[in-house]
């Protein structure tokens, strides 16, 4: 009799850490919850849900916003209805003109082409990002374009979150129909198990039950799906 194997059960590993989805919530700090708040919003909302903020070092919120891109209005100084509508532009347009160059942003995906050029006009000197996007991947370094960009201090990079919190940030976004051409490249970059369970929460009618609920509720109604979908969940 052969003893059947599982390559992945959806529990734990050995050594990994026993947690609970309550626990990896409020364990983030401000500037997380305030992100993914946002990036909430904009998804019950019927935008692409990205939500970002900016900090000082010590930890205050400057401008929080979301992704406005289906909206028909915003706070003054952000923009909607537009493909231009993206969280990260809504936080930096917000903040003033000729501020320090320190403050952090904490964004719930990874900054698109965009975005990266927005951030590095800005007042930004690190970004913060959970979720991975790989159609963005490798478009945050300007040094290569010009001298000058390769003289000036380099935006601090850090992400994405390996945990279910950077599982989460990208799932989220990826409510949203990106259409067949996005969907193919994001399928050939690792994410077919995530387009497949977006697809599967759309048919099953969860859709408008996750959107009744708050993000933490969310999260922890998605946790063990969160959790097979880390990267370390995945056979090597
Ligand atoms: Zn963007």
């Amino acid at each position: 009799m052969v003893a059947s194997h599982p390559v992945f059960d959806g529990h734990p590993g050995r050594g990994e850490r026993q947690t609970t989805p309550n626990a990896v919530w409020s364990g983030l700090d401000h500037a997380w919850q305030v992100a993914f708040r946002q990036a909430w919003e904009a998804f019950r909302t019927g935008n692409i849900a990205v939500g970002a903020c900016a900090t000082t070092p010590a930890g205050a919120v400057v401008h929080a916003a979301r992704n406005r891109v289906a909206d028909s209005h915003a706070p003054v100084g952000e923009v909607f209805g537009s493909s231009l509508a993206h969280a990260e532009v809504n936080v930096v347009a917000r903040l003033s003109l000729g501020r320090r160059k320190e403050l952090v942003l904490t964004t719930t995906l990874e900054p698109c082409l965009q975005c990266s050029a927005v951030v590095r006009l800005g007042p930004i000197a690190t970004v913060r990002f959970a979720g991975a996007d790989p159609l963005w991947e490798g478009c945050h370094d300007f040094s290569p374009l010009s001298r000058r960009e390769a003289a000036r201090t380099h935006v601090k990079m850090i992400g994405p979150r390996g945990d279910e919190v950077g599982v989460f940030g990208t799932l989220i976004s990826r409510f949203w129909d990106h259409g067949p051409t996005v969907q193919a490249f994001l399928r050939a970059s690792g994410e077919a198990e995530s387009l497949d369970l977006v697809r599967e929460l759309k048919a099953s009618g969860t859709m408008p039950k996750l959107a009744a609920m708050e993000v933490d509720e969310a999260f922890a109604y998605l946790w063990p799906q969160l959790r097979a979908l880390r990267p370390s969940s995945k056979p090597i």
